[in-house]
């Protein structure tokens, strides 16, 4: 009756995330994308994947400076921006290659091109250049993302104040940059471009570093570590206007009266959703006050047959979110009673080392009156980071006082991004202090600094 049983609209994370799980759970599926060369989203092709390719290169290129630490001796160590960038398309052009023709592809999806727009609630209009068509679904999931927010009073010229978008394919690397944000894109943006040169300013509104995190002592150590590396930072400081000034500077003006001078702005605050000009209201999908879709626990929106993933929708605008999103309505439209759960969604940030983080610090706690006990480990106290000579940082995992469940984990060091998950899994499983510090980790290995930081909250660690 319909053309599909489910139709995708956006091919970012959470809309193959949901067109390749319902293909496998027997639908008929559509995805529809309107960017040429779209596939993956801003995921694949202007976020997470080619920021951490970049960052890879500014990682080797710190350590090769630094060789002589670890006894090696390089004679020259020079930046090919030029080869940077071509890594980086490359890994962007072979992730896209496989996602279309080794993963969708094979399972028999649809690939539509154009932007489309809801007409009725089983109907899309899709505009390719001229060619108007319309195409009808029983289920419509809308997965259409988020671009850099243009904020009207930062004029944003994407030449001398500029996006992520834009910052991820600067050709030349500018003497002196001020980035606007300390969160996630800001953090890795700066680290990244300080690291290849540039004199890094980041200035913040907020009191701390990582302003998502509620832990002065941990985002004390992390600002303080990277401003060893060079980077400054302005914390407590909100930018009301930005401009070019005659000279080709950038003038920010800050709401305190300061003035900054530099020779470019990188924006690094704020995505807009894709929900306007979509047809969702017209058809009675309900958006509420930020422009985010109102979704229930099974994604559904205020049209019982259309559903949204991703950034659009509540929860942290993250690529593994919009995924698990999309997996679970999949599951949903082929009958299954799943739902989806925000409580333990762990996040990174990919400088070096690496800041992760999952479930609530003490602060948080003590905000929702729960009493906690806190384990604490410096990396200088892990066998393995003191071999590798990655001894900067810390970790933090916090428990419930009454039964020693894990309720959060807070890490600034090497391999962070992967030492979190043992505590993400501790969490959604429910697992206390002793059950981590119980199990034996093999030695020598930074996960062993997660097992002694349960130790050290029980008052069991080898070091107090
Ligand atoms: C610089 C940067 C770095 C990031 N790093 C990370 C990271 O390290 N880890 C992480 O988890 N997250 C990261 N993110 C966030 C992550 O990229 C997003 O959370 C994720 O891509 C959201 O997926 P999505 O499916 O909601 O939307 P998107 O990936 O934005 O995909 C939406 C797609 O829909 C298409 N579309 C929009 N409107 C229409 C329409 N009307 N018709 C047809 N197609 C349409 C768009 O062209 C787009 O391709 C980063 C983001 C940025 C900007």
């Amino acid at each position: 009756m319909y053309d599909y049983d489910v139709l995708c609209i956006g091919a970012g994370s959470g809309g193959c995330a949901s067109a390749m799980r319902s293909a496998d759970l027997g639908k008929k599926v559509g995805l529809v994308e309107y960017r040429r060369n779209g596939t993956g989203g801003t995921c694949v092709t202007r976020g997470c994947i080619p920021t951490k390719v970049l960052l890879q290169s500014a990682r080797v290129y710190s350590e090769v400076l630094d060789a002589k630490k670890y006894g090696v001796v390089v004679p020259e160590a020079r930046l090919d921006l030029k080869a940077v960038h071509q890594k980086k398309s490359a890994a962007v052009a072979g992730l896209k290659f496989g996602l279309d023709n080794m993963l969708i592809k094979p399972r028999g999806i649809a690939r539509i091109s154009g932007k489309a727009k809801l007409i009725d609630n089983h109907s899309v209009e899709i505009t390719d250049g001229d060619k108007v068509s319309v195409i009808t679904a029983e289920n419509i999931i809308i997965a259409t993302g988020s671009e850099p927010a243009l904020v009207p009073a930062f004029n944003i010229d994407h030449k001398r104040i500029i996006t992520s978008d834009e910052a991820l394919n600067l050709m030349e690397i500018p003497k002196e940059m001020i980035v606007i944000g300390a969160g996630a894109l800001g953090l890795e943006f700066g680290f990244l471009f300080s690291t290849f040169g540039s004199k890094v300013t980041i200035v913040e509104m907020m009191p701390h570093v990582v302003p998502t995190m509620k832990d002065d002592e941990m985002a004390g150590v992390i600002s303080g570590y990277l401003e060893n590396t060079g980077i400054k930072f302005k914390c407590g400081s909100a930018i009301s206007k930005i401009s070019v000034t005659g000279n080709e500077r950038v003038l920010c003006e800050l709401e305190n009266g300061g003035k900054l001078e530099t020779d470019m702005v990188l924006v690094a605050i704020g995505r807009s959703l894709n929900t306007k000009g979509i047809g969702l209201e017209e058809v009675g999908v309900e958006l509420d006050q930020k422009g985010q879709v109102v979704v229930d626990d099974q994604l559904r929106t205020t049209v019982p047959n259309i559903f949204a993933v991703g950034d659009i929708t509540k929860g942290p605008q993250l690529s593994h979110k919009a995924q698990k999103q999309g997996l679970v309505v999949a599951e949903v439209i082929a009958g299954s009673d799943v739902r989806m759960s925000y409580d333990v969604i762990p996040s990174a940030i990919f400088i070096h080392p690496e800041i992760a983080m999952v479930g609530i610090t003490a602060d948080d706690a003590k905000d929702e009156g729960i009493e906690t006990i806190v384990g604490k480990m410096q990396f200088s106290s892990n066998e393995k980071a003191m071999a590798m000579q990655k001894t900067a940082g810390m970790i933090k995992v916090t428990a419930r006082a009454d039964n020693h469940k894990i309720i959060g984990g807070h890490i600034f060091g090497e391999d962070a991004s992967v030492l979190i998950e043992e505590i993400a899994i501790a969490i959604q499983k429910g697992l206390t202090l002793e059950d981590i510090a119980d199990s034996i980790h093999a030695h020598p290995t930074l996960s062993e600094i997660v097992m002694e930081t349960c130790k050290n909250a029980l008052g069991k660690a080898f070091h107090k």
